[in-house]
């Protein structure tokens, strides 16, 4: 690994890797050296305290019970709140939104400290929200549709300091009636969708990346299998 090399932190993928959300890290790491860049994916699992100097970290889902050990161990580690307050991009999904919340309620109701990260709270809502969801996107740089697989008990509100992602336009979201899906706050953008979201989503993944590298454009990365998945999952 070089000085140059662009590091992707996949945080606590062992806790918080049920839903296959490491594949964001991939796609990530993937569409750096495609377009020459080195790039390396840095698995901090719960073994690690979490580095503050990587360029960007990406988050999973999980159950309850280990999106709790995850909360734990953020809290001790502090490396992604530095991180994140310097400026490095941080995706969060699903439980990973709850996780760096202020605080949220697992399904038998129990209420965690969450990091604290960003001005989210989080309590069970009578129905799973389960399956495809489509959105509107709100935050500026972003103009085509986001899709996903969302799987989560939890209603995520939003705080007068976090804004939304995206506006939903089919499925769940955050799921406490205001319609939006995801969150955005400072340098942390989460999202409830699955897929992975960023192998769904280039446009998401090329925002995240261009401010971890600092530059307002990136070379286009034309891919047709893409662009189809994206499509039939729009026609769905
Ligand atoms: N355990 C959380 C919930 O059900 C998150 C699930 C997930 O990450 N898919 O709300």
């Amino acid at each position: 690994m070089s000085e140059s090399t662009v590091r992707i932190g996949l945080v606590l993928p062992d806790v918080m890797g049920t839903y296959g959300d490491g594949g964001n890290a991939l796609v990530l790491r993937q569409r750096l050296r495609l377009r020459g860049y080195d790039a390396e994916v840095v698995e901090i699992t719960l073994g690690d305290p979490v580095p503050d100097s990587l360029d960007i970290y990406t988050l999973g889902g999980a159950e309850d019970s280990a999106q709790r050990l995850a909360t734990r161990h953020l809290q001790r580690y502090p490396g992604l709140q530095q991180a994140a307050a310097k400026g490095a991009p941080v995706l969060a999904i699903c439980a990973a939104i709850q996780v760096l919340g202020q605080w949220y309620e697992t399904s038998s109701g129990e209420r965690v400290d969450g990091v604290g990260m960003i001005d989210v709270t989080t309590s069970p809502q009578p129905k799973r929200a389960i399956g495809e969801v489509t959105t509107a996107p709100m935050l500026t740089g972003l103009t085509a549709a986001l899709t996903g697989f969302e799987n989560h008990r939890g209603g995520t509100k939003l705080g007068g300091d976090a804004t939304g992602l995206a506006k939903v336009t089919r499925g769940i979201g955050n799921g406490v009636g205001d319609g939006l899906e995801g969150v955005v706050q400072g340098s942390v953008i989460g999202t409830y969708m699955h897929g992975p979201a960023l192998a769904r989503n280039p446009e998401l993944a090329d925002l995240l990346l261009s401010r971890a590298l600092g530059v307002t454009e990136l070379a286009p990365l034309p891919m047709p299998e893409v662009e189809q998945l994206r499509r039939e999952r729009l026609r769905a």
